[in-house]
């Protein structure tokens, strides 16, 4: 793969694809932890004299403009925080967009609308895709793909475009896939994985691939609960997935899945719900898990200590809300005292360390992207990946 710091840029036109898609609340940036790990490939471009042409997606537009999903908010960010103007297109490819390319200068930065305002951009059909990934690439001499969390689709701005241009690796997607690959090719041992978020089923490949490589897997946040029943449990009205419960009982054969023995259990999914602290074991008919207990958190952190390395990913209870937040800050700072290789994938948990305050710093690596990270840890061959090597 090659990187972007082997390109000559000096008065090219470079289209970056950037993985800037934030999340808003009310039209505000609620964690702008992506457009600032974007900053330091668009500097570097700006500081060569490159003409940069980003494009980015945010949330889940329907294939078409929708005001609500617009990069306006994320352009004005970028602006402030990379301390240069940074021109919106009105549009992804259309006319706004020609003449924004046109007008720029070296040095100078244009943000491109919402590629998913285009329905060609996440098309199954290879010809609607490659038509569009054409306009855009008409934009440009060179591409660089700086988006590891979209690494795992074949969409017209990650895929079919660097078919198109000559390619590179942005500094996001390589020091994404070196930490990957240390996570893969014999880590060093104890190699502890915790796992957490709400859904089993987004992450039961991951674990399924992870179980053999891994000394102990601690499972929190809503995933747990399915667990929890497999083994017999009540679980009250936590989150469960019933068509998951076989696989995670053939899960718990092996051993090595490690479960909370307490939670804290809500009378409702709300911040002023009724809580209290009850045996994993034991949790009321009328009361739902939201985080995992106090006990649960120093059995986690003891099953950390002395870990070599350690992939985290997902939260351990809804640390949004202010009650339910201790479980994932206590294993955060587990993690976090390590002398290890430590890393945090998932969009979640990244935005939980910096809600909670915690020093990024004290992690080796927090990675940008959550279901591209699980994908490649699952040993699949993904697409902005593949056409990156030559
Ligand atoms: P990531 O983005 O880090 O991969 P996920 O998207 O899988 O994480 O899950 C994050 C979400 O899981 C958070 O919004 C959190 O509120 C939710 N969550 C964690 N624990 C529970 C729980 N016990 N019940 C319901 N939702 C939970
Ligand atoms: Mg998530």
């Amino acid at each position: 793969m090659r990187s972007a710091e082997d390109l000559q840029v000096k008065g090219k036109r470079v289209l970056v694809r950037s993985d800037l898609n934030v999340p808003l609340e009310n039209g505000v940036i609620t964690d702008d932890g992506r457009i600032r790990a974007s900053l330091p490939l668009l500097r570097s471009l700006v500081e060569q004299g490159g003409r940069v042409v980003v494009t980015a997606h945010l949330g889940r537009p329907k294939g078409t403009p929708d005001p609500a999903y617009s990069l306006a908010p994320v352009a004005r960010r970028l602006e402030e925080l990379l301390g240069r103007p940074v021109r919106l297109a009105r549009d992804v490819v259309g006319p706004d967009a020609q003449s924004s390319v046109e007008d720029l200068r070296e040095g100078g930065v244009v943000l491109l609308e919402n590629v998913r305002f285009e329905a060609a951009e996440t098309s199954k059909d290879d010809a609607e895709r490659g038509a569009f990934a054409d306009q855009l690439a008409a934009f440009a001499d060179l591409y660089v793909d700086d988006a590891f969390g979209a690494v795992h689709r074949k969409h017209a701005s990650v895929y079919d475009v660097a078919q198109r241009l000559p390619h590179a690796a942005g500094p996001l997607v390589t020091a994404e896939v070196e930490v990957l690959e240390r996570l893969e090719k014999d880590p060093d041992r104890p190699y502890v994985v915790v796992l957490g978020g709400s859904k089993v089923s987004d992450k039961i490949k991951v674990i399924e691939a992870l179980l053999p490589q891994v000394d102990a897997l601690l499972v929190g946040g809503g995933m747990c609960f399915t667990f929890l029943k497999a083994q017999g449990h009540g679980i009250g009205s936590s989150l469960l997935e019933d068509e998951l419960l076989d696989q995670c009982r053939s899960l718990l054969d092996s051993g090595k899945v490690v479960l909370p023995v307490d939670v804290v259990a809500a009378t409702s999914f709300s911040a002023d719900a009724d809580h209290e602290v009850v045996p994993a074991d034991a949790i009321p008919d009328d009361r739902m898990g939201l985080d995992i207990g106090p006990v649960s958190v120093r059995l986690f952190a003891a099953r950390l200590e002395g870990a070599k390395t350690v992939f985290w990913n997902g939260p351990m209870g809804v640390f949004e809300m202010a009650p339910f937040a201790a479980g994932t800050r206590g294993v955060a700072e587990a993690v976090a005292a390590l002398d290890a290789l430590t890393v945090v994938g998932g969009g979640d948990s990244a935005a939980a360390v910096r809600a909670l305050g915690i020093d990024e710093s004290r992690f080796t690596h927090i990675s940008t992207g959550g279901g591209a990270s699980l994908e490649h840890l699952e040993g699949k061959v993904l697409p902005g990946l593949a056409v990156l090597d030559d």
